[in-house]
């Protein structure tokens, strides 16, 4: 009985999707009615805009529109594969469809008909040929065809078909979330027609309204719900600061502090001051040395009874400042302890209960100190270092674990200021805007493959002399025809020729943490000479006897990233070198290179990545924790991010939790999108 099937229904619940496509459904996160029709296509093939047959661009898809002329009986090429080809024209020019094992898509194409065909165009210019296209019958109201991201054994036939299904049964039943003045004020349709259009689009015309309509709630979602966070942190502190001299902490250091850490840590301390917590972003570039900043503070909040916990994205970073930490605190009672996952469970437990009661002052770990069984006795202060690797709805949870401690968050990425407004809201920022006294200008050249082998033997010639140094490749394992550099080839290919006898390791994000860690355990007790990484080690790591990083495929990647890769050397008193190696040779990549080469300023390369790549770059979602989006582009859709924004704060302005009966849909959608799978949204 159709009636049976409502939008909450599993999948499983519409004609044609048993247990084992209901599980194939879920790989794509899509569980009920309403989920499925919430998947929305990634693009789809305009049958509308068909080219002549001899128009078509050869190793390319493309829309053909074309009458079956003459079919050749299946041949049989081996066990298993049977190959049908099908002649079409469209009266100027022929060519060759050709479907694989399918009797069916062979017997669907009738002879006389009229068809257009999607597919790629292979052949030549004489003879062009196109394997296993899509196709529908050619009829005066073509449309567009949606196509959808795709998981193994479901076709995009079966999820559009599963999504009419879905439309027949349940149709009109669609909520609209949106509050009826809002969708009016701002001129969208109704979800409904969002729905039917985003997969199944009358024209263009109705593509473009739907994905308006469908993109500003997206957005206005994410804005409410990064506003809601916020305004969680502004509740009042319990934090009680009566200290706040932290001028005995410059002591214990072996250097003085600079201008710029200095005037970071007295607006932290500024911060204390208030009632509301500090909500803080240090933005310093990499070298600035603002790890220090947060054991000052990690210092003042011991002097005043409280504890401390320190996030880092990974052991390796975690491990490193607990032994910075250590070694700066190493007299001074102040007790520091580090809590990851790889500890065994009876350790774990032991550390956990001697946090909570209150026998540690700084806590340093990774994702570990955000878990339920972690209790804190008295914390004061969080702080998460790189924090574009950690969730927004992450850094609230551990916030949420006092008493509204202080929040400090830490970030390398300069990002130019129009777009750190959007991506840190009303997060307060500080720049650390000099690095330690004499550091040196990092060398930094563009070459193309042609003089790695020079640059190998320089390599060699550092290393004799005791350095260190890394090479970034973007690959992993060689991969069939690309020609991007691997991790494992490349290591092999430097221990049989130019770097033979040197003491060379691999490091990679598919490496297990333990494995990860002691292989930076080594590198950093001098054991390894050289490091062969994906990029990895990026983020944070400190080896001041590295000097040389050098990246291959240097087009790969954006400015900002090649500038973080760079801060990995430049760390301690010797000269230290950055080699860029590309063989793209194209004005835009040449000039992006260059900046590279002639600037150090992080926060000018950032300007410059904006300017050649656009905002891309910095909005990629998981790098700055957002949650992540289905159909928004933050980048292309910067107008509506802009209006969604002013939106949501007008709205919480009326409705604090949005609790009123009309925001229901808007708070049912807020829970949605920042669920992530860690609990409740709302409390
Ligand atoms: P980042 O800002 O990239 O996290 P770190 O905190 O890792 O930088 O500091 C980089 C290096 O600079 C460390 O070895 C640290 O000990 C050192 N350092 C930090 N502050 C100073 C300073 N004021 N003078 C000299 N060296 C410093
Ligand atoms: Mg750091």
């Amino acid at each position: 009985m159709p009636g049976s099937v409502t939008l909450k229904s599993p999948i499983n619940a519409l004609k044609g999707v048993g247990t084992k496509r209901a599980e194939q459904f879920h790989k794509l996160g899509v569980d009920t009615v309403y989920s499925l029709l919430r998947y929305y296509p990634r693009r789809y093939i305009n049958y509308t805009e068909y080219l002549p047959i001899a128009q078509t661009v050869i190793g390319e898809n493309n829309v053909v529109r074309a009458r079956v002329y003459q079919k050749s009986p299946e041949s049989r090429i081996r066990k298993g594969l049977s190959l049908y080809k099908v002649f079409v024209t469209d009266d100027e020019t022929e060519m060759v469809i050709t479907i694989f094992n399918s009797k069916y898509m062979y017997e669907a194409l009738k002879l006389g008909q009229e068809y257009v065909f999607y597919g790629k165009v292979t052949g030549n210019l004489f003879k062009r040929e196109m394997n296993a296209p899509s196709f529908v019958p050619y009829t005066e109201q073509m449309k567009m065809m949606p196509i959808y991201s795709l998981t193994e054994g479901l076709s995009n036939k079966m999820i559009a078909s599963a999504v009419e299904t879905g439309f027949r049964l349940t149709d009109d039943a669609v909520f609209d979330p949106i509050p009826a003045d809002i969708t009016e004020n701002y001129g969208l349709c109704h979800l409904n027609f969002a729905l039917h259009n985003i997969h199944f689009p009358e024209n263009q015309n109705a593509l473009e309204t739907a994905r308006k309509r469908l993109v500003f709630e997206e957005l206005l979602t994410l804005q409410l719900g990064m506003l809601l966070l916020k305004k969680r942190n502004r509740e009042e502190s319990g934090v009680s600061i009566k200290e706040y001299d932290w001028s005995g902490f410059e002591a214990l250091l072996p250097f003085s502090l600079t201008g710029a850490q200095k005037r970071v840590i007295a607006d932290c301390v500024e911060d204390f001051h208030c009632t509301v917590p500090m909500n803080r972003l240090v933005q310093g570039d990499v070298g600035s040395g603002k790890t220090m900043v947060a054991a000052a503070l990690g210092y003042l909040m011991a002097k005043n009874g409280y504890q401390t916990a320190v996030m880092a994205p990974t052991e390796i970073l975690s491990e490193q400042h607990y032994r910075t930490f250590c070694r700066t605190f190493e007299n001074t009672g102040i007790r520091v302890c580090l809590l990851t996952g790889s500890l065994t469970k009876s350790v774990k437990e032991k550390e956990t209960a001697k946090i909570a009661a209150g026998e540690y002052d700084v806590i340093i770990g990774t994702h570990a100190l955000i878990q339920d069984s972690v209790q804190f006795d008295r914390l004061g202060l969080v702080v998460t270092d790189e924090q574009h690797r950690f969730g927004v709805a992450q850094r609230s949870k551990l916030a949420a674990k006092g008493e509204n401690p202080h929040l400090l968050v830490m970030s390398a990425t300069p990002i130019p200021r129009t777009l750190g407004l959007i991506i840190y809201g009303d997060l307060d920022i500080s720049v650390i805007d000099e690095l330690p006294a004499g550091r040196q200008k990092i060398d930094t050249m563009a070459i193309t493959g042609k003089k790695r082998e020079r640059a190998l033997h320089f390599i060699r010639g550092q290393l004799d002399r005791g350095l260190q140094g890394y090479i970034v490749c973007p690959l992993i394992a060689e991969e069939g025809e690309s020609e991007l550099k691997s991790v494992t080839g490349y290591a092999a290919a430097l221990e049989k020729g130019p770097l033979r006898g040197c003491r060379i390791e691999i490091l990679h994000g598919k490496m297990k943490a333990k494995e990860k860690d002691a292989v930076m355990e080594r590198f950093k007790q001098g054991k390894t000479q050289l490091l062969v990484s994906t990029t990895v080690i990026e983020v944070g790591v400190d080896v001041p006897n590295a000097v040389i990083m050098m990246i291959e495929n240097a087009e790969r990647y954006g400015l900002s990233q090649l500038h973080q890769l760079r801060g990995r050397v430049g760390r301690g008193s010797e000269k230290s070198y950055c080699i860029l190696i590309s063989d793209n040779t194209g004005e835009d990549n040449r000039k992006r290179l260059k900046t590279l080469c002639e600037t150090s300023d992080g926060f000018r390369i950032a300007e410059e990545d904006l300017k050649l790549r656009g905002p891309g770059d910095f909005f990629g979602a998981r790098q700055h924790g957002l949650p992540d989006l289905k159909i928004a582009d933050m980048a292309a859709d910067m107008e509506i991010l802009k209006q969604t924004q002013q939106l949501a704060k007008r709205i919480l302005e009326k409705d604090v939790g949005l609790r009123l009966p009309e925001n229901k849909g808007l708070r049912r959608l807020v829970s949605l999108l920042f669920a992530h799978g860690d609990g409740q949204f709302f409390h």
